[in-house]
């Protein structure tokens, strides 16, 4: 059990502190907030923690992710070993996700993406319509965000199918455990997996040559996910019809990368979700409520699945 005043590491180098510190210290005001880390902290929030942070730390009781990914944190030598390690679910990141997969499926679905082509040339030509219900959109991850994101693609009246290690019951929506079987039901496949070594490479000429024909292919999950001169083959044979990437390997995307160019691309600077301090707070301070009464800290990492 720790004392009623606990003391709270910030630690971002791509959080802006002023954003999240005077909601923090509302959320918490009995608590000692701090920038710089030392032995004493019970409880390290980060994301992207300048280098040496946890070398500096002791032994907290959390160290409280700030993103939903917690790849780097995984991968970091330096993490404190044994030290639980809990990842940010929050409503206004799951619903910023669920937006930009929406955005990106009826963009492909109602030919947005042909049209501004089109206009750049002056080309006024009717595409063929589909209805919602002519699609599956096929979502890699069932999780927190996968999930959020079928519940709302059916509402629009689209198929939906999902790929997970554990079958998953989401009514209305197709359960798969074998990708191969989901793939060929898949016209629009989304990928939000977390990034482990079973799930690198995932989006690759195995699985476009799976899907039906004229699909798309949206990433909004990590850069290592995609294969991209196997997206780049199937965008130029016509198998595919179009991809949406917002992840990248390395980020930024370089300058030169083809990607920028390429007419069957679109790109976005990792923006698909974004942690939202004011939903983020009221989870945050739950989980120091919960460690403060010595309790297990919500949303811990597997740390043996790597997610
Ligand atoms: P989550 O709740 O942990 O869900 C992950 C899903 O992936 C689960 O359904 C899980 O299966 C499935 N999965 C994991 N490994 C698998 C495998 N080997 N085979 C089949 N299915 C597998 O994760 P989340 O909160 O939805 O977030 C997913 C990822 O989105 C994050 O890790 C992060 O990298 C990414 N993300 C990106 C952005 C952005 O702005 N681009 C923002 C937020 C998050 P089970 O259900 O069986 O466990």
């Amino acid at each position: 059990m720790l004392p009623s005043c606990v003391k709270i590491l910030f630690a971002s180098q791509t959080e802006k502190a002023e954003l999240w510190l005077p909601l923090l210290r509302r959320a918490l005001p009995e608590d000692e907030l701090v920038a710089v880390p030392d032995k004493s902290v019970d409880i390290a929030l980060v994301a992207t923690p300048p280098a040496g942070t946890f070398q500096k730390l002791g032994r907290p009781k959390l160290v409280q992710s700030l993103w939903m990914g917690v790849e780097k944190l995984l991968a970091d030598p330096t993490y404190p070993r044994g030290v639980p390690l809990a990842r940010l679910i929050e409503p206004g990141m799951v619903a910023a996700m669920t937006e930009t997969v929406l955005a990106h499926v009826l963009d492909w679905h109602r030919h947005f993406y042909q049209y501004r082509a089109q206009q750049r040339e002056r080309s006024w030509k009717r595409i063929d319509q589909r209805m919602a219900s002519d699609r599956t959109v096929g979502l890699l991850g069932l999780g927190e965000l996968g999930s959020d994101a079928a519940r709302k693609l059916l509402g629009l009246g689209f198929n939906v199918a999902g790929w997970s290690r554990r079958p998953r019951t989401i009514p209305g929506v197709q359960s798969f455990t074998d990708l191969t079987a989901m793939l060929r039901v898949t016209d629009a496949l989304v990928c939000l997996l977390p990034l482990t070594p079973q799930t690198a490479g995932v989006l690759n000429a195995r699985s476009f040559a799976m899907m039906r024909r004229g699909g798309c292919v949206i990433n909004v999950a990590r850069g290592a996910h995609l294969v991209t001169r196997d997206l780049l083959g199937a965008l130029d044979n016509g198998w595919l019809a179009h991809a949406y990437l917002d992840v990248f390997e390395p980020e930024p995307l370089p300058r030169d990368d083809q990607l920028w160019q390429h007419p069957g691309v679109t790109v976005t600077p990792h923006i698909a979700a974004l942690t939202e301090p004011r939903t983020a707070v009221p989870k945050i301070a739950e989980n120091v409520e919960r460690v403060r009464r010595g309790e297990t800290p919500a949303n811990l990492v597997d740390v043996q699945a790597g997610y």
